[in-house]
């Protein structure tokens, strides 16, 4: 197995910061790149207003708070993550951006740098092949909010070598998380599941069976589940929720995948859900 000190994190999004966070409070160093800076300084701030938080509740103290962001930084330059042992890629649910994204990593990370993608849906098999080190890519999908999620799906591509899956899973439980692995088909084990689940309440909506409120009282009271499948969209993201039903869609194949138009109009609408204030419901 390959020995990480340093993690780069792609993207300061909603994953992307949860993962850099908890990354820095689990003793590694961590380098933040996002190709916003106005992402970046909103990503960083956002954790540091999560750490201070965690002091106020007595969860870890001031001293503590100081030794993890003296282990974080933030960066607009990808060439500065040329010294990383693992690069984990959070940046938006599309896979000309991961693509992209991949090519250049390539380029830029030393050799034996394991490069892994939070992807929620997009094949990892495919994100390797743009790669020349196939073996050294894999999944590593957090989960929403990283630091309170205990789940880590991780992915294996054709070419994803043992030592890199072992790697990463090593990593995943030294972040306190529980791993599950999952074979590289679209959508994985937990998107599979979930992303239908949420079309079909887009549907239920479209269709007028019940009401926004409705629908989410109905699976939370009904079906013990913790949050409705709206809250939950909202929570996730419309956008990200879309763009995986798409890769579902497209990388199965079957007409029951297909995105529902609503959730579509919500997307096209700009109505993304809470990271913009307005998806489902209005925040
Ligand atoms: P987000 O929209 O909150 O953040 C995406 C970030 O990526 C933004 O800060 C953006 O500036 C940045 N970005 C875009 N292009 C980039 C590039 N070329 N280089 C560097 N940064 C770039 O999205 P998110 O919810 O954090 O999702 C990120 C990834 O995590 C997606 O692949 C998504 O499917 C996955 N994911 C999301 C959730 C969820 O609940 N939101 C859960 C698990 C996995």
């Amino acid at each position: 197995m390959s020995e990480i000190k340093s993690i780069g994190v792609v993207g300061a999004g909603q994953m992307g910061r949860g993962i850099a966070q908890v990354a820095a409070m689990s003793g590694y160093n961590v380098l933040v790149f996002d190709i916003s800076e106005e992402g970046l300084k909103f990503g960083l701030d956002f954790i540091t207003k999560q750490l201070k938080r965690g002091v106020d509740k007595g969860k870890w103290d001031e001293s503590f708070v100081g030794e993890v962001e003296g282990r974080l930084s933030g960066i607009t330059d990808m060439s500065v993550l040329k010294d990383c042992d693992l690069l984990i890629e959070a940046a938006t649910e599309n896979k000309k951006i991961k693509f992209e994204i991949f090519k250049q990593l390539d380029e830029v990370a030393k050799d034996g740098a394991i490069l892994a993608t939070n992807t929620s849906s997009i094949s990892i098999t495919e994100i390797a092949a743009v790669t020349k080190r196939p073996e050294s890519v894999a999944g590593m999908h957090f989960m929403n909010p990283v630091p309170v999620m205990k789940l880590v799906e991780t992915i294996t591509g054709l070419e994803t070598s043992k030592e890199t899956i072992d790697t990463v899973e090593a990593v995943s439980e030294k972040m306190g998380k529980t791993v599950v692995r999952a074979d590289d088909v679209a959508g994985f084990a937990v998107n599979r599941i979930l992303m239908p689940m949420i079309n079909e309440a887009f549907y239920t909506l479209f269709e007028g069976v019940a009401d926004a409120k409705g629908i989410d009282n109905a699976m939370k009271l009904g079906c013990n589940q913790p949050m409705g499948p709206f809250e939950l969209a909202d929570f996730i993201g419309l956008d990200t929720c879309l763009a995986i039903m798409e890769v579902l869609h497209e990388g199965l194949g079957d007409t029951k995948y297909r995105p529902c138009p609503l959730l579509k109009k919500y997307v096209t609408a700009g109505r993304f859900g809470r990271k913009v204030g307005k998806g489902v419901y209005e925040y």
